[in-house]
């Protein structure tokens, strides 16, 4: 069986607690403060490895401390680095604020996940092409994510877009993917709309095959040639949103890449998705296999 090929961003988060989101030209004192592995790319690839181990990971890192901490803490958890890249620019880092009820805000600087090229994807063009599934997101140049997706496309290999943060995707980009998870403020930017079922509808007239919108406590809705639904989450005690989107993804890739049904793989995403909500942080809030089905064994 092919890889899981990630291709996008690795950063270091560095989150601070707060009791609200500052305004501009305040100055706040923080209640608490972490540094963790970030980045949508790696987090979604490691939100897949909790339940793959045949995760590959495509993206660059800055030649630096931060770096070389990240390159080492993905090849601890079973992901393939054999194709991650050092650059002389620095590693890509997150800003991230956290006030109560988990509200946050995000400044993102993309340092060296802007040298994740085309001319540096090429390189790897066997690996895309023997994927079983390649899983993108929008914090690498869009050329790339256009480029990985039409290789991917031409070989048979299904696509999972998460197009995070929001921005728009060209036509042809649209018509190469096979699985689509925008939240709603990325489905907004892309149709317009931002009913899940208006929106859906619209992205599977584009030619989007199966449409997965993120509704945070309310789960997902999902939309393909043959069903139409939506679909609970779990109940949790959430107290930080950032990742759930991220592990959501992750846990999805991983499931259909082993072919597991869309609906069961999306009742898994729904339940690692909420579990990331109760603890604090991208990476260092994903949980484990067991915990996402002990939360879906003690609710049915
Ligand atoms: P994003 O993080 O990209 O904004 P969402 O907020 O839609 O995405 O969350 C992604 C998924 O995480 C949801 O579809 C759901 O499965 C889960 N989730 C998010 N927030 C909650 C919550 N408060 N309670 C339970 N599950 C949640």
């Amino acid at each position: 069986m092919g890889k899981i090929v990630v291709v996008g961003s690795i950063n270091m988060d560095y989150t601070a607690l707060l009791a609200e989101l500052p305004h501009p030209g305040e100055t706040l004192m923080a209640k608490g403060f972490k540094m963790s592995g970030g980045g949508k790319g790696a987090n979604q690839a490691m939100a897949a490895a909790a339940f793959s181990k045949d995760v590959l990971m495509i993206g660059c890192l800055g030649d630096d401390p931060a770096g070389h901490a990240l390159f080492e803490k993905m090849k601890d958890k079973g992901i393939d680095v054999s194709c991650i890249e050092f650059s002389e620019v620095p590693t890509g880092n997150a800003l991230i604020y956290v006030a109560e009820e988990g509200k946050n805000t995000i400044v993102v600087y993309p340092g060296a996940n802007h040298q994740c090229t085309p001319s540096y994807v090429e390189k790897h063009r066997k690996v895309i092409e023997d994927a079983s599934l390649v899983m993108m997101q929008l914090e690498i140049p869009m050329e790339t994510v256009e480029y990985v997706a039409d290789i991917a496309f031409k070989a048979n290999v299904p696509v999972l877009l998460n197009p995070a943060p929001a921005q728009k995707l060209s036509e042809e980009l649209i018509k190469k993917i096979t699985y689509l998870t925008p939240n709603e403020t990325e489905l907004l930017r892309i149709t317009s709309q931002y009913d899940a079922k208006k929106g859906a509808s619209a992205l599977f007239a584009m030619g989007v095959k199966n449409i997965i919108v993120t509704l945070g406590s309310n789960g997902c809705y999902v939309k393909t040639a043959t069903e139409e639904a939506r679909i609970d989450t779990f109940k949790v005690n959430a107290i930080d949103t950032t990742a759930a989107g991220d592990s959501f993804s992750g846990a999805l890739a991983a499931h259909l890449a082993k072919g597991t049904p869309l609906k069961e793989a999306l009742k898994i995403a729904n339940a690692t998705g909420a579990l990331t909500t109760t603890k604090i942080g991208a990476q260092e809030a994903l949980p484990t296999e067991e915990e996402v089905l002990d939360l879906i064994k003690n609710n049915q």
